[in-house]
């Protein structure tokens, strides 16, 4: 149904990324990094998902560095079809990293953190008001966030975009099986996403 809506926008969002310049993408990064640094919900989090950038995804470097040593911190591998977090702890861990599928910068398997990750920092191609999301087309991050949520697990998840994939005034398309964050981080703003009353 909305597959082929997905799939146009993935790619229209995607080309203006890549259009990005590497100094447009570190300086857009360190402001997106500079404000989750800052928020209450990464200054409070015990325990935070990262993703490690590929191509031209914001960059997460600060925030890892300003995790460690204070916060447990960890990247995604993937795994039988799936993403776990496995913690990184030393300083030079970017050397540690080893190239997994999709040629992704992969932790080494040392400590398994995916249960008690309490931030989860998440990566798109584009994002709505209301926390809808629009990844690569895999549900990686779908099916990895409603594991934790079902499991009753009090967990935050932040999108972070460059502003021109925040998409505003209109709703991307989404299924139920979607998974919306709850907050949407941009160099320009902070999005805190509405929920219903339960
Ligand atoms: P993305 O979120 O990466 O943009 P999609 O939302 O299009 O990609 O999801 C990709 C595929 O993953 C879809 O076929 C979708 O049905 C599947 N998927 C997403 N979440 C789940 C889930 N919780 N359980 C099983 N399959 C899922
Ligand atoms: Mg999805």
């Amino acid at each position: 149904m909305a597959l082929n809506a997905k799939s146009h926008l993935r790619r229209k969002f995607l080309a203006r990324r890549n259009s990005l310049s590497r100094p447009e993408i570190y300086e857009l990064s360190k402001l997106i990094q500079n404000r989750v640094i800052n928020c209450s919900e990464f200054l409070s989090a015990c325990v935070i998902g990262s993703y490690f950038p590929i191509n031209s995804e914001v960059l997460t470097q600060n925030i890892i560095s300003a995790c460690l040593g204070r916060k447990q911190v960890g990247l995604p591998k993937v795994e039988d079809g799936e993403i776990r977090f496995y913690e990184i702890a030393r300083f030079d861990w970017i050397e540690q990293l080893c190239t997994g599928k999709y040629g992704l910068k992969e932790p080494n398997k040392s400590k398994e953190i995916s249960d008690s990750i309490r931030l989860l920092l998440v990566p798109g191609t584009a994002f709505d008001t209301s926390g809808h999301r629009l990844g690569y087309g895999k549900g990686y991050y779908d099916r990895f966030i409603s594991h934790l949520r079902r499991s009753g697990i009090p967990l935050f998840t932040m999108g972070l975009a460059f502003d021109f994939q925040l998409m505003e005034g209109a709703s991307l398309p989404y299924t139920k099986l979607d998974e919306q964050v709850d907050m949407v981080v941009t160099e320009q703003k902070i999005i805190k996403v509405m929920k219903p009353n339960p």
